[in-house]
C-alpha cells in the first residue's frame, strides 16, 4: 500500500482499491503477488464516501469501481460483502452493515439477527463478497463465499461484524474464535482475492 504521492515501480501493477479501509487494502495485498501494488482512495487524495445504493452487492461493487475508474482512468477494483442467512430469505445481505441502523453498529447487527432466528431451527448461512475488477478499462466480477452457520450466542473476540456467531462448515469455532492467519485462510474474501489474482495474472500475461 501507498504511503505517500510516488507509486512509481518499473514492475509493479498499480492497482487503485475503490476503498478507505488500509487494513483491507493490507490484506489483500498480503493475498496479491508481489507484482500488484494496492492504492487506497486516501493514498490519491480521494476522501469523499462513494454512496452504495445499489439492491445487490454485485451493484454496489460496480458502483464504487466505476466511481473510481470515472474519476482517474486506472486500474481499480471494489468489494462489497454480506451475510446471507437461509431462513430469512437472504437477509441481512447487502444490509449487512446497517442490518440494525445507520450507525452500523455490529453488537446491534448480531443482536438483531439473533433475535430474528429465535425459535428457527436452520440456521445456514453464507458470506459473500463481490469484487468488480476494472482492468485495461474491462469490468471482470468476480465472486467468493464461505458456507456456514449462525449460533445463538457470541463466541471470540477477533475479526468483525458477525464472525462471533458465525461458525463455518467443517468448524466448531466461530471467526471470532480464529486468528486473523486462519481466517484468511477460508475466508469469503480470502476466495474472491484469490480468484481475482488468477485473473490478473492471466490477464497481465496475456498483454506482454
Ligand atoms: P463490507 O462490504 O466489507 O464493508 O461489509 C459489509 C458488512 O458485512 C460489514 O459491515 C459486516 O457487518 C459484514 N461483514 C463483511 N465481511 C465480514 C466478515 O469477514 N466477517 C463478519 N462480518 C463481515
Amino acid at each position: 500500500m501507498a504511503t505517500n504521492q510516488t507509486y512509481e515501480h518499473p514492475r509493479m501493477i498499480e492497482l487503485i482499491f475503490a476503498s478507505h479501509n488500509k487494513n483491507k487494502a493490507l490484506e489483500i495485498e498480503k493475498k496479491l503477488a508481489s507484482q500488484f501494488k494496492i492504492i487506497t482512495l486516501d493514498d490519491i487524495g480521494i476522501h469523499e464516501e462513494i454512496v452504495e445504493d445499489g439492491i445487490t452487492l454485485s451493484a454496489n461493487a460496480i458502483i464504487k469501481a466505476e466511481f473510481v475508474f470515472k474519476k482517474i482512468n486506472k486500474n481499480c477494483f471494489a468489494d462489497d460483502t454480506g451475510l446471507m442467512v437461509d431462513a430469512l430469505n437472504g437477509e441481512p445481505g447487502v444490509f449487512s452493515a446497517r442490518y440494525a441502523g445507520t450507525e452500523k453498529i455490529d453488537n446491534n447487527n448480531m443482536d438483531l439477527l439473533l433475535k430474528n432466528l429465535t425459535g428457527i431451527e436452520n440456521r445456514k448461512a453464507k458470506f459473500v463478497t463481490a469484487i468488480c475488477l476494472i482492468y485495461q478499462g474491462v469490468q471482470h466480477m468476480i465472486e467468493g463465499e464461505l458456507h456456514g452457520r449462525i449460533i445463538d450466542e457470541k463466541r471470540g473476540n477477533y475479526g468483525f461484524g458477525y464472525d462471533p456467531i458465525f461458525v463455518p462448515d467443517g468448524y466448531d469455532i466461530t471467526l471470532a474464535e480464529m486468528d486473523m492467519d486462519e481466517k484468511n485462510k477460508i475466508s469469503h474474501r480470502a476466495k474472491a482475492i484469490e480468484k481475482m489474482k488468477m485473473l490478473l495474472e492471466s490477464l497481465s500475461n496475456n498483454k506482454s
